[in-house]
């Protein structure tokens, strides 16, 4: 997969027309439909204003959760259009439509320096289909095509990839960081390269430890995942969380790694419950678990161990916490490996999803690196997959 791709610095905006692909996908109170974070939408402007103060009039989309192609009013994207403006300090235009009369009536109009916001692209069932119909009506009301939802670059909708067939594509600011700071941490890693797996199951993890594989120097596994290891290393792990269909791949990947030097790292210890509950008790035990307890982190050796490997690493990529980090009682590890990032010196990457939140919630958000915008798209990268919403924009 080529991540060397051109961004918006590779082009002359002035006097054109760009669509620009934003992830204005922002949590919403159902009750109100008011915003209850603002962080995707203030994340956008660096590219949106780079693009107007260079002289684009910018339409700007966006999908707004699942509405599968109906017409859903709780999901329109107008208090998104009312929130940009105020961070932008600017009108924004709203289409009522996404390629309808007034949305191309708009559009038409626009102004070099101004913006207008399509109505969520999820609308119409042909976005996520990749209809190429819909996808040639959007890039009709532009000159060029930007992307900057790095969260949806691994799907192959009409708006992420569908639109590069018509359009010259670029990426905006947000994806080029994640391209060229997760693509060189894949590519060209400053060694030692570690990798920190965690979270719930092998099975969603599979292609990425496989990957990585061939990749780092150090693969840690940690997470509600890391008994399906310890039991095919003919460990006891009581009522833990086991994918019992998975003990030969565990197996087969210990093996692998062991024959290709690298180091995999699997806990030794581990702090444990009776129940899957935030109340329970902590139990801290040895390398086994007993019968009637469930792993429920990794205990404080393992936490030790993990941070060492951390401490002289060159780059770390971090994707799947280290036990239910949501229950306070059983959050020590995903603390520790988080804190153990935030002090290494290495070239630190948090994936999308729970590991972000874990480190956002943690206090530990400004010592990382790079975290990652998109959790599935993130996930991808690191299986090594090509990303359609990617793979479409042009090469440098
Ligand atoms: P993932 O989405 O695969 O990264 O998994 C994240 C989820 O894994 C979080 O909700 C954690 O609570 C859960 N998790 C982590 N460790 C364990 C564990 N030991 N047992 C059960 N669930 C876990």
């Amino acid at each position: 997969m080529n991540y060397n791709k051109k961004t918006i610095y590779d082009v002359d905006v002035k006097g054109k027309k760009v669509l620009l692909r934003c992830d204005f996908n922002v949590p919403q109170n159902k009750e109100t439909g008011e915003i209850t974070s603002n962080k995707r939408i203030v994340a956008a402007i660096p590219t949106i204003k780079y693009l107007l103060d260079n002289g684009a009039a910018v339409i700007a989309c966006s999908h707004l959760g699942k509405p599968k192609g109906e017409w859903k009013e709780n999901l329109t994207l107008a208090p998104v259009a009312k929130r940009l403006s105020e961070l932008l300090q600017q009108d924004v235009i709203f289409a009522k439509d996404i390629i309808g009369e007034d949305a191309k009536a708009k559009a038409a109009a626009l102004k070099p320096g101004e913006i207008m916001l399509l109505e969520n692209l999820r609308f119409d069932i042909r976005e996520e289909k990749n209809g190429a119909d819909f996808a040639k009506e959007l890039a009709s009301m532009a000159e060029i095509f930007v992307s900057d939802a790095f969260g949806t670059v691994h799907r192959a909708h009409a708006s992420t990839a569908g639109v590069a067939a018509f359009l010259p594509a670029y990426s905006g600011l947000l994806v080029a960081k994640e391209l060229s700071v997760m693509g060189k941490a894949l590519d060209d890693p400053k060694r030692p390269f570690v990798a920190v797996l965690g979270g719930a199951k092998v099975s969603d993890k599979i292609n990425v430890i496989n990957n990585l594989l061939e990749k780092a120097d150090t693969i840690i596994i940690g997470g509600g995942m890391a008994y399906t290891f310890k039991k095919a290393q003919g460990c006891e792990i009581g009522k833990s969380l086991l994918e019992a269909d998975r003990i030969d791949y565990a197996k087969d990947m210990i093996k692998k790694a062991e024959e290709k030097g690298v180091k995999f790292l699997l806990p030794v210890d581990h702090c444990c419950a009776k129940e899957f509950s935030a109340d329970a008790e902590p139990v801290e035990v040895g390398e086994n678990i007993p019968e009637d307890l469930m792993g429920m982190d990794i205990g404080p050796k393992t936490a030790e161990m993990f941070a060492e490997a951390a401490k002289g690493a060159g780059t770390i990529v971090w994707n799947g916490p280290m036990g239910v980090f949501e229950f306070d009682s059983f959050a020590n590890g995903t603390k520790a490996m988080a804190k153990a990032l935030a002090e290494s010196g290495a070239v630190t990457i948090v994936g999308g999803g729970d590991s972000a939140s874990a480190v956002e919630k943690l206090g530990y958000a400004d010592k990382i690196t790079h975290i990652s915008t998109g959790g599935g798209a993130s996930l991808e990268f690191l299986e090594g997959k090509e990303l359609p919403g990617v793979a479409c924009l042009l090469d440098k």
